[in-house]
């Protein structure tokens, strides 16, 4: 497997995928290693992931420059991730604790009855590359904490960033085999739906999502999936200040080169506004710098995968062939890299595949609606469910708004967010179960009932 700069075209590695014998093998050693890890007091446990989120600090810079390098994120936006991840460790070390206590239902009486949660034992978690502090950290931090092993199989394009993971939670103190990284990609990934695992923890597309569901589906365990979105924001025409609206919408959209899973995908501008809205909001993206991921100042670097460049050009050309009106980019920029011009496209229709099919990356069609009706019909007109905001300076309207939204999440006056104390669901093709919060920290283990008499 070759490891290529998606900035230089350069190669930076070359790695051998895992046979299924080396898989067979991993597992083998993480079942053996699990049980005197759940025997631990959960202090011992937290104390390894303590010293896991002070060496993430201490050794940033490397790892930002390895995932900038392996994925192409500007190195700023490396360093973000990477703090961001923290915050959401600093959530898991400050409430397991209070989430995975056993609980006295009933102390009274003859039978007394409390619930105890339990390791699941040893999962999969099969990640994405777009943001592997941040997806991974919602996966793995909570199931070790909760005394599994786990089979981590990051993206084939954070491989690097994967193998640095391992490192450092095994100079945390984590003790042998109880993190191990599968190598490789889908064939890989493939591979660990055939071994006895105890639970299938996926972030990723909903195609691959949905083959994972329905390919461990017999095995009756725990399945979580946390898919893509088409996600639609809706301005209102009452917002006060509609350049700094305009700023930060934009930077919803292109942050991480749009390559977010709540990446603002869809914009619904109130027809009053609309004008003033599309004219801050192309300032704002014209004034981006574009360059190598480690050039002081760069918002847009390359796109992690090649492929999507075609994508986005396909996009591009459906969206004028059906009539939208292009307001910048819509190219390939003519250097080494899978670099795409940032692209607004306005005069769209919820017919184009812009706005329909997930676009992950530096585009963005704007559409003018008459009426907030409309906006609701539209941002509902998906098959996706993951976030919806509302930017308005009126929350009961906003409210009304966000109530009607079938999403895991919804946004008033912000957007392209997610807080560790929150759950992080989506709905219909976004996915299945929740991340972060209680929910989050419960997912990785499962309920005893207790009844005790004498
Ligand atoms: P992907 O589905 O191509 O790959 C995800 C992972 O699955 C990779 O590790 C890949 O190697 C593995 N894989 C591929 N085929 C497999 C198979 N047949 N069996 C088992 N594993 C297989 O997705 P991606 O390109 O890595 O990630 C981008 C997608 O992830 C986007 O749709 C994005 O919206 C979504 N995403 C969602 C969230 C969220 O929290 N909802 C977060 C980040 C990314």
């Amino acid at each position: 497997m070759k490891i290529i700069n998606p900035a230089t075209e350069e190669l930076i590695l070359e790695i051998a995928e895992d046979s299924p014998a080396a898989l067979q093998e991993k597992y083998r050693q993480l079942r053996a290693a699990q049980p005197a890890w759940a025997a631990k007091p959960l202090a011992e446990r937290l104390a390894v992931i303590e010293r896991y989120y002070e060496l993430l600090d201490e050794e940033k810079n490397e790892l930002a420059q390895t995932l900038s390098n392996e994925m192409g994120k500007p190195v700023q936006q490396s360093l973000n991730e990477i703090n961001g991840a923290r915050g959401r460790i600093r959530f898991f070390l400050d409430h397991s604790a209070q989430y995975l206590a056993e609980e006295w239902v009933t102390t009274e009486g003859g039978t007394k009855e409390k619930i105890v949660y339990e390791p699941l034992g040893v999962i999969a978690n099969i990640s994405a590359w777009n943001y592997p502090y941040l997806v991974g950290t919602n996966v793995f931090i909570p199931a070790l904490i909760g005394g599994n092993a786990v089979l981590y199989k990051p993206s084939e394009y954070t491989l690097m960033t994967g193998l640095a993971i391992q490192k450092l939670l095994y100079k945390a103190g984590l003790p042998a085999h109880l993190f191990e990284v599968a190598l490789g990609a889908a064939t890989v990934g493939d591979a660990l739906l055939d071994l006895p695992l105890d639970g299938y923890f996926f972030t990723g597309s909903y195609p691959t999502g949905k083959y994972i569901a329905g390919k461990v589906a017999h095995k009756l365990v725990p399945v979580q999936l946390e898919l893509g979105g088409k996600d639609p924001l809706y301005i209102a025409d009452d917002v006060a200040d509609i350049a700094g609206v305009a700023a930060g919408t934009a930077d919803g959209a292109f942050y991480n080169n749009g390559q977010s899973c709540c990446s603002v995908e869809r914009i619904y501008v109130h027809e009053k506004i609309y004008d003033e809205y599309v004219a801050a909001f192309l300032a704002e993206v014209k004034s981006w710098k574009i360059g190598l991921p480690a050039e002081s100042g760069v918002y847009i670097g390359p796109l992690t995968r090649a492929a999507q460049v075609t994508l986005l050009e396909a996009q591009v050309e459906d969206a004028l062939k059906k009539g939208a009106k292009l307001l910048c980019g819509g190219k390939r920029i003519d250097r080494k890299g899978n670099y795409f011009e940032p692209t607004v496209l306005a005069d769209v229709t919820n017919e184009m595949l812009l706005m329909r099919e997930e676009s992950f990356g530096p585009i963005i069609g704007i559409m003018k609606v008459p009426n907030d009706d409309a906006a609701i019909a539209l941002m509902q007109d998906t098959e996706y469910g993951l976030t919806a905001g509302v930017y308005s300076n009126d929350f009961a309207r906003a409210e009304s708004i966000m109530k009607k939204m079938n999403t895991g999440t919804v946004y008033w006056n912000c957007c392209d967010r997610v807080s560790a104390g929150l759950p992080w669901s989506g709905r219909k093709h976004s996915g299945l179960g929740a991340t972060l919060s209680h929910q989050g920290i419960r997912a990785f283990v499962q309920p005893k009932a207790w009844h005790i008499r004498g």
